[in-house]
């Protein structure tokens, strides 16, 4: 119907309207104080109408699925191996970022010169960086990440971004700090809140240990390892008779078979003498 979208626009505008207000009797006009809690409320995700953000010195809460450029997930500095990269080097971040800004050397073994799976160098050109989040959304390991830290301007393109391995890398807690329920989810679905590999070994560690554990609970089993004895001697000897046997047999048969001719010949020689 004509002019139906021009209401709706207007019903928008008149509610923008209405909430700017209702906060301010909600709240009295306390949210527009520097208190922390005020400042939440004003900028939080929940707040609704329209409202004036003193940036730089205030900033807007950003929802937990905001995304800007990515980081590196480590260990924590409480970690049995604080500081460790969850990142395996497999490369399939690079892969798949649509404008190639990734660039990764993967680590080697200096006593083996063999590689190992994790990165030594580990770039980012943010320049270039368009934050589609691919790079997070394929990482088989959980080990890179959407960071929320959106403030990166800066006078020099030359080498400030493009982030390498040291500006990048960010502790666990901190994603759990800014994605909570993401952190949790993926926690959840990895098996525990370490590394995939780390789980991984935990769980076969714990695994072999429960096996021998059964093996070295459970009674002596006299009855099989006899029965398997007696099979083991029977199985020989039942051989043996069976060879024996077919040999008579042949012996037999053979004497049957010389029976016959010299009974033939025997005939044979009878007829002549007619
Ligand atoms: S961040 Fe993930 S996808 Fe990229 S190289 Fe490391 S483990 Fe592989
Ligand atoms: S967010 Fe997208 S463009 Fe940026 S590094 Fe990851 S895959 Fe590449």
């Amino acid at each position: 119907m004509y002019g139906l979208g021009i209401l709706k626009g207007l019903g928008v505008t008149i509610r923008h309207f209405i909430d700017t207000y209702k906060d301010d009797v909600l709240y009295g006009f306390r949210k527009y104080s520097k208190s922390q809690d005020n400042f939440a409320v004003r900028q939080g995700t929940q707040a609704t109408g329209a409202y004036t953000v003193q940036y730089p010195e205030e900033k807007v809460a950003v929802p937990e699925r905001f995304r800007f450029t990515p980081f590196l997930v480590v260990n924590d500095a409480d970690h049995e191996s604080p500081g460790e990269d969850w990142c395996t080097s497999c490369g399939i971040c690079s892969k798949v970022c649509p404008p190639q800004c990734i660039w990764i050397v993967r680590g080697t073994d200096p006593a083996t010169g063999r590689p190992v799976p994790q990165p030594e160098a580990f770039f980012i050109d943010i320049d270039i960086c368009m934050n589609c989040g691919f790079c997070a959304e394929f990482c088989p390991f959980d080990a890179i990440k959407m960071d929320h830290d959106y403030e990166m301007a800066s006078y020099d393109r030359t080498s400030v971004n493009i982030h390498d391995k040291e500006r990048l890398s960010k502790p666990f807690s901190y994603w759990m700090k800014i994605a909570p329920t993401t952190a949790t989810e993926e926690a959840d679905a990895r098996g525990g809140w370490e590394h995939s590999d780390v789980i991984k070994e935990k769980k076969k560690k714990a695994d072999a240990e429960a096996k021998a554990a059964a093996k070295a609970a459970a009674p002596a089993a006299p009855a099989p390892v006899a029965a398997a004895v007696g099979e083991a001697v029977a199985a020989p000897v039942a051989e043996a008779v069976a060879v024996a046997e077919s040999a008579e047999d042949e012996e037999k048969k053979k004497a049957e078979r010389l029976a016959k001719r010299e009974a033939a010949l025997a005939r044979k020689k009878a007829n002549k003498g007619d």
